[in-house]
């Protein structure tokens, strides 16, 4: 669904929408990216169509700057983060075995600094959430890395660092966090980090026939949905919907966290699941209108989602997301 040119009334003028990007989150190597299925550019692909669509420019956009070692420390171990200090160490996390033949300044620069930006851009979009009821980071969602080890394309836990922040930050503000994770795979960081943690609740509906399969991790998800290949959007909106209900009807958080992975999309070769373009539209729906209604805010993550179509999907939902006025 597009709306182009319907979306007048909605026009900002000289104010800033929460919506967090940085032309810094693009992983650029020198055209190795194009050998990962991960659509390197996904952030600027959706920039780029939010601002024809929804008549915006650089300007109705808020830019995190990058995080710093002090900030990552928050969070993640000291051993952790020298380890990114090995090429090798980071082709594992980034799956690209190329990149262990890489200097690792170069790593730094190419890779890790876009998703440090990236990291930051999650924690922005928490404040901002607080102040605006909603916020999206057209970028993070880094749900596979915990405090001590990354994973599946994840180098840093901007989730958990996410949340750390917001309960050091905001303590009369935010006591109770609910993850609502999404994505196609399990959130093995997150869950990793707030094992028995019970400010955090974490929902997770996920393949449970693709990576990770991480049994430790799934004690601290307190609802799971576990889907199988090619599920399709009927079974999985019903699912969501029970869940969203349920998962309320036990917990009632000051703010959610929607990993909103686009891998689910029918075709993608590593979520392997068939949700259709609307179906990822209605989902998101779902959320904002379930959490919306109750004052809830939601910060949005873009997470995993590798098709090229991913951005336009996303777009869409966006536009559809404000044209239903949950974006106000
Ligand atoms: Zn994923």
């Amino acid at each position: 669904m597009r709306a182009k040119g319907l979306l007048k009334e909605y026009e900002v003028v000289g104010r800033k929408l929460p919506i967090v990007f940085s032309r810094n989150y693009a992983v650029r190597f020198g055209g190795l990216e194009r050998l990962h299925p991960f659509d390197a550019a996904k952030g600027k692909h959706i920039h780029k169509l939010l601002c024809a669509q929804l008549q915006l420019d650089d300007g109705s956009f808020y830019e995190p700057t990058e995080l710093t070692k002090d900030q990552l420390r928050r969070i993640h171990t000291r051993e952790y983060l020298k380890s990114l200090r090995w090429s090798m160490n980071v082709a594992c996390i980034a799956e690209v075995p190329l990149m262990a033949f890489v200097p690792n300044r170069y790593i730094q620069r190419s890779y890790l600094r876009p998703m440090r930006f990236q990291a930051a851009g999650s924690i922005l979009a928490g404040k901002l959430a607080l102040d605006y009821g909603w916020a999206i980071n057209l970028g993070g969602g880094f749900h596979h890395c915990c405090s001590y080890r990354g994973g599946g394309f994840c180098p840093y836990a901007d989730i958990s660092l996410l949340i750390v922040r917001l309960f050091e930050q905001e303590p009369f503000r935010v006591r109770r966090i609910m993850i609502v994770d999404l994505d196609a795979h399990q959130g093995n960081g997150h869950e990793r980090d707030f094992n028995n943690v019970a400010a955090v609740y974490i929902f997770d509906m996920y393949n449970a026939f693709v990576y990770p399969r991480d049994h430790v991790a799934k004690e601290s998800i307190r609802c799971a949905v576990e889907l199988r290949n090619y599920t399709e959007d009927g079974f999985y909106l019903r699912q969501l919907k029970r869940c969203l209900m349920q998962s309320l009807a036990e917990f009632r958080p000051d703010m959610v966290v929607y990993n909103a992975g686009t891998d689910v999309l029918e075709g993608d070769p590593l979520g392997n699941l068939a949700i259709s373009a609307e179906g990822v539209i209605e989902r998101d729906r779902l959320v904002f209108s379930t959490f919306r209604a109750l004052g809830i805010p939601v910060v949005m993550l873009l997470s995993g989602g590798y098709l090229k179509a991913s951005a336009g999907v996303i777009t869409d939902s966006i536009v559809n997301l404000r044209l239903q006025g949950l974006l106000n």
